[in-house]
């Protein structure tokens, strides 16, 4: 049990990523720095993030790669802790970093407990102190700093770093209880709250769940109701028995929502041929003769999906190219190059990565992470209404929000 005289410079409240990195560099200026977590087990995202290698960042980092905030306040927050620096953060730890051909960096390693273990050394090395399970319910404003209570007590400390994440992996311990605390010390949270980077689901009956375990390159293009191109991306997608997944799926999957809740009439279309003009497949297809439609759609993918892409067609798969009829062509190249996915949901926070939305960039000062609601209140992390793609990039913006809050001095 906590005594209820326990004082303390900083509290954080949050031993993910962005938590234990505000804390050692807070440690490091000689703080008195106490670490809350309500999690049994410490670190639960950073051992699974990667598929348990932990893809700690990216080699190029640009606010483009984000979304949710301004990029021009992302790109303030981000060149204060660059990708050198968390690379350097990691090799003084004795920990090197290396870049895979996709840009991704991990730990040489290949083991994401090398980068908590890191972390954790870090920590005790500047002192700081942890304790979990230790869920914080309630923050209250005092007059000479905060109150930080739950089941366990109350202790008091001069500044609070909120840390507690998202709403992405709930079982990992970031349940959304960090919202709720910010917004009882005056911060707003964004009207959409939404899982992102998240598998999204295709009807029971839709061919692409047969092909499931297959993955290939992709182009995903979210459009309005009007037909106007809101996001593109271009990446490796998943076939799987509940739908899509990948690293394709996983990126576009907050434009699609974002824009199925401004409108249920946008739609999510799938290029299979993102490396073959458009025209090259038109031309192909008309002067094929007696080549069969599925010989010159072998050129490019496996014969499981090229029949799927034929029957998804509606096209007659043991036909000649000269017997398509002009309908036969249009579909087929339309079902090619612009395939309407009839996504019918997302798989919730459970399976998502990271949350869309958050407490707004403008409720915060970006030189300290502070809160312009709640002075000596600093927010870092997921918790901020800035979500990247896949890559690594979310640990980034936790690395630089927790260190730009670590080192704003008392
Ligand atoms: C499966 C998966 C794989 C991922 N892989 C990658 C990757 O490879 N690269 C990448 O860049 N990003 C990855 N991410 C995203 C990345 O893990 C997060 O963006 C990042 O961990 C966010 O850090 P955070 O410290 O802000 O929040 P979190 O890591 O969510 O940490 C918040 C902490 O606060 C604690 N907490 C919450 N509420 C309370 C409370 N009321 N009281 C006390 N403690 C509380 C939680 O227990 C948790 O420990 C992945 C995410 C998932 C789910």
């Amino acid at each position: 049990m906590t005594s209820r005289e326990e004082k303390y410079d900083l509290v954080v409240v949050g031993a993910g990523a962005a938590g234990l990195f505000a804390a050692i560099f807070a440690g490091r200026t000689g703080q008195r720095v106490l670490v809350l977590d309500g999690a049994k087990k410490l670190g639960a995202k950073i051992l699974v993030a990667g598929g348990g290698r932990c893809n700690v960042t990216h080699d190029t980092v640009d606010p483009k790669d984000y979304a949710g905030g301004t990029p021009n306040a992302i790109r303030k927050v981000l060149r204060r802790f660059t990708v050198e620096d968390t690379i350097a953060f990691f090799a003084n730890q004795g920990v090197e970093l290396k870049r895979e051909e996709t840009g991704k960096l991990f730990p040489v390693t290949n083991k994401a407990r090398t980068i908590l273990d890191a972390l954790l050394n870090a920590c005790h090395d500047a002192n700081v102190l942890i304790r979990h399970p230790q869920r914080v319910e309630s923050i209250l404003s005092t007059t000479d700093g905060y109150s930080i209570s739950g089941e366990w007590g109350t202790i008091y400390s001069q500044r609070v770093i909120l840390a507690t994440g998202g709403q992405a992996l709930p079982k990992s311990g970031s349940d959304g209880h960090g919202y709720k605390i910010a917004q009882s010390l005056g911060h707003s949270i964004t009207e959409r709250v939404f899982p992102a980077l998240v598998p999204l689901i295709l009807p029971g009956e839709h061919p692409l769940r047969t092909l499931s375990g297959l993955s290939f390159d992709a182009t995903l293009m979210v459009k309005n109701q009007s037909g106007k191109l809101l996001h593109q991306t271009t990446h490796s997608i998943l076939c799987t028995h509940f739908g899509l997944s990948g690293p394709g799926i996983l990126d576009v999957s907050r434009y699609w929502r974002d824009a199925h809740e401004d409108n249920s009439h946008s739609s999510l279309l799938l290029n299979f041929f993102p490396h073959v003009p458009e025209e090259e497949i038109v031309n192909e297809l008309l002067h094929g003769g007696t080549k069969s439609p599925r010989n010159i759609l072998r050129k490019w993918h496996g014969e499981r999906l090229v029949e799927t892409i034929l029957h998804l067609a509606g096209v007659d798969a043991t036909g000649s190219c000269a017997q398509l009829t002009k309908k036969d062509r249009k579909s087929l190249t339309q079902t090619c190059c612009a395939l309407k996915l009839p996504i019918q949901g997302d798989r919730g926070f459970t399976y998502a990565e990271v949350t869309m939305g958050g407490i707004p960039l403008e409720e915060v000062q970006l030189k300290t992470m502070e809160s312009r609601t709640a002075p000596g209140l600093h927010l870092v992390g997921e918790i901020l209404d800035v979500d990247g793609r896949i890559g690594g990039f979310n640990f980034q913006w936790a690395w630089a929000t927790g260190f730009i809050a670590g080192t704003n001095p008392i």
